[in-house]
């Protein structure tokens, strides 16, 4: 790592809300990096490739509902076409007494879906970045005020200079893997340990099937079910049916060995014998991400600290700036909110940077 490392924003992580807060920044002529611990960007939103071609089954988000007008607008500026929930058919209910057929779909709101898997959103935010910005394999260790030069953020591959950073995961992951000494004030710290992980400890199964034969049963592919192990089951297929596919949540706690099994066995009582035995079956547990989930996710559900107000202004003398999912005011949770917070924390980054370089106010002046 060269002394070039230094740029006047550093962006920790290279999900729906870093890669918006790098898009603006970079829009905006600011020297961006985005720094990223995995060997992909997207963070939550994570898409497998299905068999049949350009298709995806999404592991992470797969939704985004009316109002929501971010995803849509990237969505058609990426490129990334979009079709709707499939919703009709009936629902089914698990018990202990066994399954009952409910008339009409009570469980999936419209909604609308992306063809290519929720993915594409990441991919076409990091188009718009030259080549570079984005860093992949490098988590951010520690994070350190720098005299008056800004903040130090260390990676495994050296320290990098910026005059702003905006830490793009979420909060409690932030200040459980990142090194602040004790520059954050303890209310700070203490809410960023309790904020709950959105879906963070959830595991996600889905399961891919030749033909959506549900559908040829009237059913919707919705079920709901107070046995487990997953407690609620969705169709996922593709438009026209391509891919066809069911997913499910089950909460991380229950997942024991076997559960592989359990989730067929369930799969089976529910839609008949041909869904014990998909094409492929993903499970895939977002408690065990450790660039997604702290060690404590599962004990954290206080909900009403989403978007909190603490997090919608900058720490370390207005340097240090939040975005990710969980610090948005609206739509927090979603990837419109994620999309939002990165927003928040680019327009506070060039707000503060425009002031810094009025004439005479002894600040240090943005690198543009
Ligand atoms: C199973 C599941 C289903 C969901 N369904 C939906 C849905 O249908 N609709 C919807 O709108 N939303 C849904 N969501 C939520 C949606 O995925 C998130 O709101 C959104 O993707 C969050 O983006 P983010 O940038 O805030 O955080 P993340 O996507 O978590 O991005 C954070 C990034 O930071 C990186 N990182 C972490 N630590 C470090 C470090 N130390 N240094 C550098 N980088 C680091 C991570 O690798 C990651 O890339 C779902 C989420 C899950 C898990």
């Amino acid at each position: 790592m060269s002394h070039r490392d230094s740029h006047d924003v550093v962006v920790v992580g290279a999900g729906a809300s870093g890669l918006a807060a790098a898009t603006l920044l970079h829009a905006a002529g600011r020297d961006t990096a985005c720094l990223e611990a995995r060997d992909r960007i997207g963070g939550r939103l994570l898409s497998a490739a299905a068999s049949d071609p350009g298709r995806s089954l999404d592991l992470g988000a797969t939704w985004f509902w009316s109002g929501e007008e971010r995803v849509r607008d990237l969505a058609a500026r990426g490129g990334v076409t979009t079709f709707d929930q499939h919703l009709a058919g009936d629902t089914l209910l698990q018990d202990t007494t066994g399954v009952r057929r409910l008339a009409g779909n009570l469980l999936d709101a419209p909604a609308r879906r992306f063809t290519t898997g929720s993915r594409s959103l990441a991919s076409a935010l990091a188009a718009a970045l030259p080549a570079g910005t984005v860093r992949l394999n490098s988590p951010v260790t520690a994070i350190h005020p720098d005299g008056r030069e800004g903040l130090a953020v260390r990676t495994p591959d050296g320290v990098l200079r910026a005059e702003h950073v905006v830490l793009a995961l979420p909060p409690a992951l932030a200040v459980e893997c990142i090194g602040f000494g004790d520059a954050l004030p303890a209310d700070l710290v203490r809410l960023a340990r309790s904020t709950p992980v959105w879906m963070g400890a959830v595991v996600k199964v889905v399961a891919q099937y030749p033909s959506a034969f549900w559908r040829e049963r009237g059913l919707a592919g919705a079920a709901f079910s107070r046995t487990g192990p997953l407690q609620e089951v969705h169709d996922m297929s593709g438009p026209a049916g391509r891919p066809a596919a069911l997913f499910g949540f089950a909460h991380a706690r229950t997942v024991r060995p076997g559960f592989d099994q359990a989730v067929r066995a369930q799969l089976a009582q529910l839609f008949g014998p041909a869904a014990a035995t998909p094409d492929a079956l993903y499970v895939q547990d977002w408690s065990a991400e450790r660039w997604t989930s702290p060690s404590s996710v599962q004990r954290l559900d206080d909900h009403s600290l989403l978007g909190h107000r603490l997090y919608q202004r900058p720490a370390l003398h207005g340097r240090l700036h939040w975005a990710s999912t969980e610090t948005a005011t609206e739509h927090a949770g979603h990837i419109e909110g994620a999309l939002a917070s990165g927003e928040r924390a680019a327009l506070a980054v060039l707000a503060a940077s425009s002031t810094a370089s009025e004439p005479g106010t002894g600040a240090i002046s943005a690198a543009t």
